[in-house]
């Protein structure tokens, strides 16, 4: 376990760390092993030298001590033994006769407790070397010599120093060279391994690393570079792609947010930031195709961008808005500058064998007049812009206080109007629809009314597009829906099949839930759905025809009826009547209120009537206000009539009030129109 814990440290250490350890760890065991074996022979080389000198000696000295022997003279034998005092090994001569009696006997230190050359003849402290003494080829005796070893010993020793220091101070100069030399292979490693880091937490590929040479580790380098030079290019790839739009070649709005310049206060020059909005695109979209569309969007691209001076940055927005930011010159009105890019997209435009002709809306915005930064220019521009369409599409704005003033005002409302809902504040009108022919009460439309506490009565045409705005249109609308139809019910004992008309706006008629909504309104109180008559507007087809018709059929299938109301203002293109399952167009009341004096209006009614007889629809004709509307409308052949006319629309007791009073009068019945509402 230790083992395995220190072998994954070493793993864990830096490469060079790894290197220099294993490299110093070699060397040192190669230094050891040098060292033992250079120490073994220079002991075996000593050993045997010693042991031939002193075999040497003692055989000299073996010769001349025989005489001695021979003349029973032990004293001169004793001094020739002392001889051997020369040489330090040899610590200790002893002479023995031919019968083993000790003749004479040398020692260098009077300690006894050396054992005699006898005892121990080769214990490793000293080595005992004998030989025989002769006269005359006779044996007379035995020399032994004991040599002590601890000198030779001594000497190895100091031997196997002086190696071991040459050995390290070798191995010393050895390991730094190889650390140098790793240090040097290392080097580009390192260098790679800093990029790589930089790379993983800065981003920057921009950086490369020196390819020092062919091997392993400069292919590693130049590979490296490769894919940074890879990467960093499709960085500038994505980033073109993240920044500029497709279709256009333009650059997008977060570009533009990121990149566009305006000048400082201080610099005394003026900055205009134009928002351009092309009127009614949805339309081109919805009736040609989208691929068409894009085409007239590429067109409208490229008008704009042959207006574009020095340091002027255009960008498409996103779906039909394109916004410029420019530098002004002096004097120069920003008014003139949006008038003339205006101009250049109405221009008529050929494409694809048909001539359109296009209009935009644009919104201005200055600097440092009107902010002094680009998204506070794009805020205003972009309300300017709004204001622009609310007047009639077609033209320019420049942003003033009023507009934002009214664009908090609304924000204001739609907060109201949340809570207006919770209050109770918000009640339901019922104005009556009568039969032209007849003249009576066949059923009525459901109008929204706020009695604001403190702004008294609040009109639908103002509240109604902030809740569509918001998107509270769809609680509002099914509240509306239901509480309409509870009343209708109640009111259909006392006055017989009155038919209910609901208003339902484009964003309810995209909701996913509004045939559950319709048919859970029906149900909840037993409502008779062929009398539910549902108006939207061609604003509100136009958006996704095929989703629309989809939307209807399903409606139509749950047993209602759909009205489009405030026909002949929109598109009024006849291509989708026939497509979409109408039961009603409402004439609305434009054409209706120069009646009768102006001819135009009267044929118009009249073209409306012969197309829905065509079609199949009836006709109802809106705000109607006198009786000679009433009367020539009527002969132009509309069905129905609504207006002040008969009645304003009125809450439920005016309304029980106002029937109660028409069931009084009396009512025509004879030619009363085929009962088809
Ligand atoms: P609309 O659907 O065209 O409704 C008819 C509008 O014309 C009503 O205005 C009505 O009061 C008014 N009007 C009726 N007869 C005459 C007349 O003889 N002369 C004149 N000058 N006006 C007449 P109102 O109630 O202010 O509603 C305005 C619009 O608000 C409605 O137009 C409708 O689009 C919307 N709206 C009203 N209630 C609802 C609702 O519950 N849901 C939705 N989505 N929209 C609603
Ligand atoms: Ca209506
Ligand atoms: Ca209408």
């Amino acid at each position: 376990m230790r083992l395995r814990r220190l072998l994954n440290r070493f793993v864990d250490l830096s490469l060079g760390r790894k290197l220099g350890m294993t490299n110093a760890a070699g060397l040192l065991l190669a230094g050891v092993l040098i060292c033992v074996a250079l120490g073994a022979a220079s002991w075996a080389t000593l050993r045997s030298d010693l042991m031939r000198t002193s075999q040497i000696v003692s055989s000299v000295l073996a010769q001349h001590v025989a005489p001695a022997i021979q003349f029973e003279d032990p004293i001169s034998a004793s001094e020739l033994l002392s001889a051997l005092s020369v040489h330090r090994e040899f610590v200790e001569a002893v002479l023995y006769r031919a019968d083993g009696e000790l003749f004479a006997r040398y020692r260098r230190t009077a300690d006894p407790s050396l054992p005699g050359p006898s005892a121990t003849p080769d214990d490793g402290a000293r080595m005992v070397v004998s030989v025989p003494v002769e006269a005359q080829g006779q044996v007379i005796g035995e020399l032994r010599v004991a040599v002590d070893m601890q000198y030779a010993y001594r000497r190895v020793l100091l031997a196997v120093a002086a190696i071991l220091l040459v050995v390290l101070l070798v191995l010393g100069a050895v390991l730094l060279l190889q650390m140098r030399l790793v240090a040097r292979v290392l080097a580009p490693v390192q260098s790679l391994l800093a990029g790589m880091r930089r790379a993983g937490d800065e981003a920057d590929y921009s950086q490369r690393v020196p390819v020092a040479g062919r091997d392993e580790i400069g292919e590693l380098g130049a590979s490296f570079n490769a894919m940074m030079e890879l990467v960093e290019e499709r960085d500038r790839a994505m980033e073109h792609l993240a920044m500029h739009d497709s279709l256009t070649g333009l650059v997008n709005r977060h570009y533009l947010r990121m990149r566009a310049r305006l000048p400082d206060a201080d610099e005394g020059r003026r900055a205009a930031l134009f928002y351009i909005d092309l009127d009614n695109f949805k339309a081109i979209n919805d009736t040609i195709g989208h691929n068409f569309g894009d085409r007239v969007l590429a067109a409208v691209a490229n008008r704009l961008m042959s207006l574009l001076g020095d340091g002027d940055m255009l960008a498409r927005f996103g779906g039909d808005e394109f916004v410029l930011c420019t530098s002004l010159a002096d004097g120069e009105d920003p008014v003139v500058r949006a008038e003339q890019l205006r101009r250049a997209i109405g221009a008529p435009l050929q494409l694809q064998k048909r001539e359109l002709l296009l209009r935009a809306s644009v919104g201005i915005a200055l600097a440092p007049d009107h902010g002094s930064t680009v998204s506070e220019l794009l805020q205003k521009a972009d309300a300017a812009m709004h204001v622009a369409k609310d007047n009639g599409r077609d033209s320019v704005q420049c942003w003033n206080a009023a507009i934002t003033q009214r664009a908090n005002q609304r924000f204001a409302l739609e907060t109201e109007l949340r809570q207006a809902m919770q209050a109770g504040q918000l009640v339901i009108a019922y104005q009556p629809i009568v039969a032209l022919a007849s003249g009576r009460v066949t059923g009525m439309e459901a109008l929204l009314r706020w009695h604001h506490p403190e702004r008294g009565p609040v009109s639908p045409a103002e509240f109604i597009p902030v809740a569509e705005e918001s998107g509270l249109i769809t609680e509002l609308g099914a509240w509306v829906l239901e509480r309409a139809c509870i009343q209708v019910r109640n009111w259909h004992a006392q006055y017989g099949p009155l038919h209910l008309a609901v208003n339902v706006s484009g964003r309810q008629f995209r909701d996913p839930a509004l045939v559950d909504t319709v048919r859970a309104a029906c149900e909840a109180c037993g409502f008779p759905t062929d009398l539910l008559h549902l108006e939207v507007t061609e604003s509100t087809l136009m958006h996704d025809t095929e989703a629309a018709a989809r939307v209807m059929r399903q409606l139509v299938g749950l047993g209602l009826k759909l009205s489009l109301d405030d026909f002949g203002t929109g598109y009024s293109s006849l291509a989708y009547l026939k497509r979409f399952p109408l039961h009603k167009l409402k004439i609305d009341r434009s054409f209706v209120k120069d009646l009768p004096h102006n001819a135009d209006d009267g044929a118009i009614v009249k073209a409306i009537v012969n197309l829905a007889r065509a079609l199949d629809m009836l006709v109802l004709a809106e705000g109607i206000e006198s009786e000679k509307q009433h009367l020539v409308l009527g002969a132009l052949g509309c069905d129905f009539g609504q207006g002040y006319f008969y009645s304003k629309a009125l809450e439920p007791k005016e309304f029980e009030q106002f029937m109660a009073q028409r069931h009084r009068e009396p009512q025509r019945s004879e030619d009363d129109p085929p009962a088809r509402y």
